[in-house]
Protein backbone atom coordinates (compact mmCIF):
# COMPACT_ATOMS: atom_id res chain seq x y z
CA UNK A 1 0.00 0.00 0.00
CA UNK A 2 1.36 2.83 -1.08
CA UNK A 3 1.95 6.18 1.41
CA UNK A 4 0.90 9.47 0.94
CA UNK A 5 1.39 10.82 -2.58
CA UNK A 6 3.07 14.32 -2.52
CA UNK A 7 1.56 15.31 -5.84
CA UNK A 8 -0.27 18.28 -6.53
CA UNK A 9 -3.38 17.29 -6.10
CA UNK A 10 -3.73 15.38 -2.67
CA UNK A 11 -6.45 16.33 -0.49
CA UNK A 12 -9.54 16.38 -2.14
CA UNK A 13 -13.03 17.73 -0.64
CA UNK A 14 -16.32 16.15 -1.76
CA UNK A 15 -19.17 18.29 -1.65
CA UNK A 16 -22.34 18.79 -4.02
CA UNK A 17 -24.94 21.89 -4.63
CA UNK A 18 -27.28 19.23 -4.90
CA UNK A 19 -27.57 18.40 -1.42
CA UNK A 20 -30.17 21.53 -0.73
CA UNK A 21 -32.53 19.90 -2.84
CA UNK A 22 -33.15 17.89 0.24
CA UNK A 23 -34.78 18.42 3.59
CA UNK A 24 -35.96 16.24 6.98
CA UNK A 25 -38.13 19.24 7.49
CA UNK A 26 -38.75 22.02 9.91
CA UNK A 27 -38.97 20.61 13.08
CA UNK A 28 -36.36 17.93 12.27
CA UNK A 29 -32.88 18.88 14.47
CA UNK A 30 -30.68 17.30 11.31
CA UNK A 31 -30.32 20.57 9.00
CA UNK A 32 -28.81 19.46 5.52
CA UNK A 33 -28.18 23.58 5.01
CA UNK A 34 -25.12 23.14 7.33
CA UNK A 35 -23.11 21.39 4.38
CA UNK A 36 -23.84 24.53 2.87
CA UNK A 37 -22.92 26.53 5.22
CA UNK A 38 -19.70 24.64 6.21
CA UNK A 39 -18.74 24.74 2.63
CA UNK A 40 -19.02 28.52 2.29
CA UNK A 41 -16.96 29.09 5.33
CA UNK A 42 -14.63 27.22 3.65
CA UNK A 43 -14.79 29.20 0.42
CA UNK A 44 -14.76 32.71 2.42
CA UNK A 45 -11.68 31.61 4.41
CA UNK A 46 -9.79 31.27 1.03
CA UNK A 47 -9.48 27.47 1.65
CA UNK A 48 -10.60 26.13 -1.78
CA UNK A 49 -8.17 27.36 -4.37
CA UNK A 50 -5.46 26.21 -2.49
CA UNK A 51 -2.36 23.99 -4.40
CA UNK A 52 -2.77 20.29 -3.91
CA UNK A 53 -6.52 20.83 -3.04
CA UNK A 54 -8.99 19.11 -5.68
CA UNK A 55 -12.99 20.00 -5.25
CA UNK A 56 -15.07 16.15 -5.96
CA UNK A 57 -18.65 16.56 -7.16
CA UNK A 58 -20.25 14.45 -4.65
CA UNK A 59 -21.48 11.01 -7.03
CA UNK A 60 -24.50 8.81 -5.88
CA UNK A 61 -23.65 5.63 -5.05
CA UNK A 62 -23.81 2.60 -7.54
CA UNK A 63 -26.83 0.55 -5.95
CA UNK A 64 -24.96 -2.57 -6.51
CA UNK A 65 -22.58 -1.56 -3.75
CA UNK A 66 -25.09 -1.31 -1.44
CA UNK A 67 -26.10 -5.09 -0.34
CA UNK A 68 -22.62 -5.65 0.77
CA UNK A 69 -24.45 -4.70 3.93
CA UNK A 70 -27.78 -3.81 3.64
CA UNK A 71 -30.25 -5.87 3.16
CA UNK A 72 -32.27 -6.09 -0.69
CA UNK A 73 -35.86 -5.82 0.98
CA UNK A 74 -34.76 -2.49 2.81
CA UNK A 75 -33.55 -0.87 0.20
CA UNK A 76 -36.38 -1.49 -2.09
CA UNK A 77 -38.67 0.10 0.54
CA UNK A 78 -36.41 2.80 1.48
CA UNK A 79 -36.55 3.14 -2.35
CA UNK A 80 -40.21 2.66 -3.13
CA UNK A 81 -41.52 5.13 -0.05
CA UNK A 82 -38.59 7.90 -1.54
CA UNK A 83 -40.36 8.16 -4.83
CA UNK A 84 -43.90 7.74 -3.25
CA UNK A 85 -46.18 11.31 -2.90
CA UNK A 86 -47.92 9.99 0.20
CA UNK A 87 -46.54 9.63 3.26
CA UNK A 88 -45.13 5.79 4.36
CA UNK A 89 -43.65 4.21 7.09
CA UNK A 90 -42.42 0.82 8.14
CA UNK A 91 -41.38 0.78 11.60
CA UNK A 92 -39.53 -2.48 11.36
CA UNK A 93 -37.32 -0.74 9.15
CA UNK A 94 -37.09 2.16 11.14
CA UNK A 95 -38.85 4.36 8.44
CA UNK A 96 -41.14 7.30 8.57
CA UNK A 97 -41.09 7.91 12.73
CA UNK A 98 -40.09 11.05 13.81
CA UNK A 99 -36.48 10.86 13.56
CA UNK A 100 -36.12 8.96 10.62
CA UNK A 101 -38.65 10.71 8.45
CA UNK A 102 -39.35 9.76 4.82
CA UNK A 103 -38.92 12.85 3.03
CA UNK A 104 -38.99 13.52 -0.99
CA UNK A 105 -35.75 11.86 -2.61
CA UNK A 106 -34.60 10.72 0.68
CA UNK A 107 -33.49 7.68 -1.08
CA UNK A 108 -31.02 9.93 -3.78
CA UNK A 109 -30.28 12.05 -0.56
CA UNK A 110 -28.92 8.77 1.27
CA UNK A 111 -27.12 7.78 -2.25
CA UNK A 112 -25.33 10.90 -2.14
CA UNK A 113 -23.88 10.68 1.21
CA UNK A 114 -22.77 6.77 0.37
CA UNK A 115 -21.69 8.19 -2.52
CA UNK A 116 -19.32 10.84 -0.93
CA UNK A 117 -17.61 8.00 1.28
CA UNK A 118 -17.17 5.33 -1.57
CA UNK A 119 -15.76 8.13 -4.27
CA UNK A 120 -13.21 9.52 -1.02
CA UNK A 121 -12.05 5.81 -0.60
CA UNK A 122 -11.49 5.17 -4.30
CA UNK A 123 -9.40 8.20 -4.28
CA UNK A 124 -7.34 7.32 -1.85
CA UNK A 125 -6.32 3.67 -3.13
CA UNK A 126 -6.18 4.46 -6.58
CA UNK A 127 -5.36 8.18 -7.26
CA UNK A 128 -2.73 8.44 -4.31
CA UNK A 129 -4.78 11.35 -2.56
CA UNK A 130 -3.92 12.04 0.14
CA UNK A 131 -6.51 12.57 2.04
CA UNK A 132 -10.51 13.28 1.12
CA UNK A 133 -12.88 14.83 2.99
CA UNK A 134 -16.39 13.92 2.27
CA UNK A 135 -18.27 16.64 4.61
CA UNK A 136 -21.92 14.58 3.80
CA UNK A 137 -20.92 11.09 4.75
CA UNK A 138 -20.17 9.27 8.58
CA UNK A 139 -24.34 7.91 8.70
CA UNK A 140 -22.76 5.66 11.35
CA UNK A 141 -26.20 4.63 12.84
CA UNK A 142 -27.65 2.67 9.47
CA UNK A 143 -28.29 -0.91 10.30
CA UNK A 144 -28.31 -3.59 7.31
CA UNK A 145 -32.15 -3.40 7.63
CA UNK A 146 -33.24 -0.40 9.59
CA UNK A 147 -32.84 3.40 9.42
CA UNK A 148 -31.59 4.64 12.84
CA UNK A 149 -30.24 8.15 14.17
CA UNK A 150 -31.20 10.21 10.89
CA UNK A 151 -28.98 7.60 9.01
CA UNK A 152 -30.59 5.67 5.75
CA UNK A 153 -27.11 4.13 4.19
CA UNK A 154 -24.24 3.37 6.44
CA UNK A 155 -21.67 4.88 3.88
CA UNK A 156 -18.13 4.25 6.19
CA UNK A 157 -19.73 0.22 6.49
CA UNK A 158 -19.97 0.35 2.06
CA UNK A 159 -16.79 2.39 1.76
CA UNK A 160 -14.69 -0.10 4.06
CA UNK A 161 -15.82 -2.69 2.50
CA UNK A 162 -15.25 -2.08 -0.64
CA UNK A 163 -11.83 -1.31 0.86
CA UNK A 164 -11.46 -4.67 2.16
CA UNK A 165 -12.56 -7.09 -0.31
CA UNK A 166 -9.54 -5.35 -2.19
CA UNK A 167 -7.50 -7.09 0.51
CA UNK A 168 -7.02 -3.55 2.67
CA UNK A 169 -7.21 -3.73 6.32
CA UNK A 170 -9.04 -0.94 7.98
CA UNK A 171 -8.88 1.28 11.33
CA UNK A 172 -12.51 3.65 11.36
CA UNK A 173 -11.74 6.29 14.29
CA UNK A 174 -15.49 7.74 15.34
CA UNK A 175 -15.15 10.46 17.90
CA UNK A 176 -19.03 11.84 17.07
CA UNK A 177 -20.83 12.55 20.31
CA UNK A 178 -22.81 9.51 19.46
CA UNK A 179 -21.60 5.54 19.60
CA UNK A 180 -20.62 4.25 15.98
CA UNK A 181 -23.29 1.03 16.63
CA UNK A 182 -23.53 0.55 12.83
CA UNK A 183 -20.00 0.15 12.02
CA UNK A 184 -19.26 -1.49 14.71
CA UNK A 185 -22.10 -4.07 14.20
CA UNK A 186 -21.01 -4.53 10.71
CA UNK A 187 -17.68 -5.66 11.42
CA UNK A 188 -17.84 -7.01 14.80
CA UNK A 189 -16.41 -10.74 13.57
CA UNK A 190 -13.43 -9.29 11.59
CA UNK A 191 -10.22 -8.81 12.53
CA UNK A 192 -9.82 -6.91 9.22
CA UNK A 193 -11.15 -3.41 10.49
CA UNK A 194 -10.64 -2.40 14.15
CA UNK A 195 -13.32 -0.40 14.80
CA UNK A 196 -12.54 3.10 17.85
CA UNK A 197 -15.28 5.08 18.84
CA UNK A 198 -15.18 7.62 21.52
CA UNK A 199 -18.51 8.77 22.95
CA UNK A 200 -21.04 10.32 25.44
CA UNK A 201 -21.92 7.21 27.72
CA UNK A 202 -24.80 4.98 26.46
CA UNK A 203 -26.29 4.70 30.35
CA UNK A 204 -28.43 7.40 29.34
CA UNK A 205 -27.55 8.38 25.57
CA UNK A 206 -28.56 7.11 22.16
CA UNK A 207 -27.82 4.40 20.84
CA UNK A 208 -27.67 3.20 24.53
CA UNK A 209 -24.55 1.03 23.62
CA UNK A 210 -20.44 1.58 22.94
CA UNK A 211 -19.34 0.05 26.75
CA UNK A 212 -16.07 -0.82 27.21
CA UNK A 213 -16.42 -4.81 27.31
CA UNK A 214 -17.88 -4.79 23.25
CA UNK A 215 -14.78 -5.83 22.37
CA UNK A 216 -15.84 -8.27 18.97
CA UNK A 217 -16.20 -11.52 18.96
CA UNK A 218 -14.90 -14.70 17.28
CA UNK A 219 -11.73 -13.31 14.55
CA UNK A 220 -13.16 -10.01 15.79
CA UNK A 221 -12.31 -10.24 19.61
CA UNK A 222 -9.96 -7.09 20.64
CA UNK A 223 -10.73 -5.56 17.57
CA UNK A 224 -13.66 -3.18 18.39
CA UNK A 225 -13.17 -0.39 21.04
CA UNK A 226 -14.95 1.96 22.95
CA UNK A 227 -14.24 4.86 24.84
CA UNK A 228 -17.68 6.27 26.51
CA UNK A 229 -17.23 9.85 28.12
CA UNK A 230 -18.82 10.99 31.06
CA UNK A 231 -21.29 13.95 30.73
CA UNK A 232 -19.19 17.13 30.68
CA UNK A 233 -16.25 15.41 29.67
CA UNK A 234 -14.00 18.39 28.25
CA UNK A 235 -11.11 18.70 26.17
CA UNK A 236 -8.60 17.13 28.71
CA UNK A 237 -10.51 14.07 28.79
CA UNK A 238 -10.89 14.15 25.52
CA UNK A 239 -6.79 14.00 24.50
CA UNK A 240 -6.42 11.75 27.46
CA UNK A 241 -8.62 9.38 25.88
CA UNK A 242 -7.10 9.76 22.46
CA UNK A 243 -3.25 9.54 23.93
CA UNK A 244 -4.36 6.51 26.15
CA UNK A 245 -6.23 4.21 23.11
CA UNK A 246 -6.72 5.35 19.61
CA UNK A 247 -2.80 5.90 18.86
CA UNK A 248 -1.42 3.22 20.57
CA UNK A 249 -4.24 0.84 18.96
CA UNK A 250 -3.16 2.04 15.48
CA UNK A 251 0.11 2.25 15.98
CA UNK A 252 -0.05 -1.38 16.58
CA UNK A 253 -3.18 -2.53 13.90
CA UNK A 254 -1.00 -0.42 11.25
CA UNK A 255 -4.13 0.07 9.47
CA UNK A 256 -3.49 0.34 5.13
CA UNK A 257 -6.13 2.94 5.20
CA UNK A 258 -7.77 5.17 7.72
CA UNK A 259 -11.24 6.16 7.69
CA UNK A 260 -12.61 8.72 10.32
CA UNK A 261 -15.85 9.85 11.35
CA UNK A 262 -15.78 13.49 12.37
CA UNK A 263 -18.91 14.09 14.19
CA UNK A 264 -18.67 17.32 16.33
CA UNK A 265 -21.97 17.39 18.22
CA UNK A 266 -19.37 16.76 20.95
CA UNK A 267 -18.93 20.43 21.25
CA UNK A 268 -20.41 22.56 24.56
CA UNK A 269 -22.67 24.35 22.39
CA UNK A 270 -24.34 21.40 20.69
CA UNK A 271 -27.81 21.14 21.79
CA UNK A 272 -28.25 17.29 21.40
CA UNK A 273 -25.09 16.11 23.64
CA UNK A 274 -23.49 17.07 27.00
CA UNK A 275 -20.15 17.24 26.64
CA UNK A 276 -18.28 20.05 26.95
CA UNK A 277 -15.62 19.90 23.90
CA UNK A 278 -14.47 22.81 22.03
CA UNK A 279 -13.48 23.40 18.67
CA UNK A 280 -9.94 22.71 20.23
CA UNK A 281 -10.63 19.03 20.23
CA UNK A 282 -11.39 19.05 16.61
CA UNK A 283 -7.58 20.70 15.63
CA UNK A 284 -6.27 18.52 18.10
CA UNK A 285 -7.94 15.33 16.54
CA UNK A 286 -7.17 16.72 13.28
CA UNK A 287 -3.59 17.16 13.58
CA UNK A 288 -3.04 14.03 15.30
CA UNK A 289 -4.85 11.57 12.36
CA UNK A 290 -2.88 13.98 9.88
CA UNK A 291 0.62 12.84 11.73
CA UNK A 292 -0.16 9.48 11.33
CA UNK A 293 0.24 9.72 7.65
CA UNK A 294 -2.15 7.28 6.42
CA UNK A 295 -4.20 7.17 3.32
CA UNK A 296 -7.41 8.61 4.63
CA UNK A 297 -10.74 9.01 4.34
CA UNK A 298 -12.28 11.27 6.22
CA UNK A 299 -16.14 11.90 6.79
CA UNK A 300 -18.43 14.42 8.66
CA UNK A 301 -20.91 13.50 10.99
CA UNK A 302 -23.06 14.42 13.50
CA UNK A 303 -23.66 18.49 14.54
CA UNK A 304 -26.92 20.43 15.40
CA UNK A 305 -25.62 23.88 15.83
CA UNK A 306 -25.08 24.71 12.20
CA UNK A 307 -22.24 27.38 12.59
CA UNK A 308 -20.44 24.84 14.84
CA UNK A 309 -20.66 22.25 12.22
CA UNK A 310 -19.45 25.01 9.59
CA UNK A 311 -16.51 26.48 11.85
CA UNK A 312 -15.34 22.85 13.03
CA UNK A 313 -15.37 21.30 9.54
CA UNK A 314 -13.62 24.70 7.95
CA UNK A 315 -10.96 24.76 10.65
CA UNK A 316 -10.64 20.26 10.15
CA UNK A 317 -10.32 21.30 5.99
CA UNK A 318 -8.26 24.04 6.76
CA UNK A 319 -5.44 21.45 8.60
CA UNK A 320 -5.57 19.48 6.01
CA UNK A 321 -5.35 21.99 3.54
CA UNK A 322 -1.51 23.33 5.13
CA UNK A 323 -2.86 26.33 5.32
CA UNK A 324 -3.24 28.75 8.38
CA UNK A 325 -6.78 30.61 8.86
CA UNK A 326 -7.61 33.32 11.40
CA UNK A 327 -9.19 33.37 14.93
CA UNK A 328 -12.39 35.82 13.40
CA UNK A 329 -14.65 34.80 10.77
CA UNK A 330 -14.81 36.47 7.90
CA UNK A 331 -17.13 39.87 7.52
CA UNK A 332 -19.18 38.53 5.23
CA UNK A 333 -19.78 34.86 6.18
CA UNK A 334 -21.05 36.71 10.04
CA UNK A 335 -23.59 38.74 8.28
CA UNK A 336 -24.66 35.74 6.64
CA UNK A 337 -25.04 34.13 9.96
CA UNK A 338 -26.33 37.05 11.33
CA UNK A 339 -29.41 36.32 8.86
CA UNK A 340 -29.91 33.14 10.49
CA UNK A 341 -29.75 33.98 14.03
CA UNK A 342 -26.22 33.18 15.10
CA UNK A 343 -24.23 35.83 16.64
CA UNK A 344 -20.79 33.97 16.45
CA UNK A 345 -17.92 36.18 14.85
CA UNK A 346 -15.18 33.91 16.15
CA UNK A 347 -14.05 30.96 14.43
CA UNK A 348 -12.15 29.12 17.10
CA UNK A 349 -14.16 28.60 20.28
CA UNK A 350 -11.78 29.95 23.25
CA UNK A 351 -10.18 27.23 25.72
CA UNK A 352 -12.77 25.91 28.16
CA UNK A 353 -12.67 23.22 30.91
CA UNK A 354 -15.42 21.76 32.48
CA UNK A 355 -16.34 22.46 36.52
CA UNK A 356 -14.08 20.95 38.55
CA UNK A 357 -16.79 18.74 40.29
CA UNK A 358 -17.76 17.65 36.28
CA UNK A 359 -14.41 17.19 35.50
CA UNK A 360 -13.59 14.96 38.29
CA UNK A 361 -16.53 12.78 37.73
CA UNK A 362 -15.23 12.79 33.66
CA UNK A 363 -11.47 12.10 34.78
CA UNK A 364 -12.59 8.89 37.08
CA UNK A 365 -14.94 7.50 34.60
CA UNK A 366 -12.11 7.59 31.86
CA UNK A 367 -9.86 6.07 34.06
CA UNK A 368 -12.28 2.99 34.53
CA UNK A 369 -12.63 2.40 30.96
CA UNK A 370 -8.87 2.91 30.11
CA UNK A 371 -8.14 0.53 32.97
CA UNK A 372 -10.64 -2.21 31.30
CA UNK A 373 -9.56 -1.38 27.65
CA UNK A 374 -5.46 -1.41 28.96
CA UNK A 375 -6.27 -4.86 31.10
CA UNK A 376 -8.07 -6.73 28.10
CA UNK A 377 -7.22 -5.47 25.03
CA UNK A 378 -3.71 -4.34 25.22
CA UNK A 379 -2.15 -7.62 26.02
CA UNK A 380 -3.96 -8.82 22.58
CA UNK A 381 -2.38 -6.56 20.17
CA UNK A 382 1.46 -6.43 22.23
CA UNK A 383 1.03 -3.08 23.48
CA UNK A 384 3.25 -2.46 26.32
CA UNK A 385 1.06 -1.59 29.67
CA UNK A 386 3.59 0.55 31.08
CA UNK A 387 4.43 2.64 28.06
CA UNK A 388 3.36 6.31 29.40
CA UNK A 389 2.30 9.08 26.30
ZN1 LIG B 1 -23.86 12.24 16.85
Amino acid sequence: MQRFSTDSASRALIYSHRFQDFSFGQEHPFKIDRYWLAYELIGELGLLCLPGVRQIECPMAPESMLTSFHCPDYLATLKEFSADQTPRANFRYGLGDVENPVFPGVYEWSLLGCGGTVEAARLVVEEGVRVAFNLAGGYHHAHAARASGFSYLNDAVVAIQSLVDRGLRVAYVDIDAHHGDGVQEAFYSSDRVLTISLHETGDDFFPNTGFPHELGEGDGYGFSVNVPFARHSDDLIFEQAFRGVVLPMIEAFRPDVLVTQMGVDTLRTDPLSRLEMTTGTIEFATRSFCELDIPWVCLGGGGYCKVNVARSWALLWAILAGAAVPDELPPRFVSTIRKLGYDNTLLRDHPRLAQPNDFARAQGALERSLAILKRRLFPLHGIDLEAER
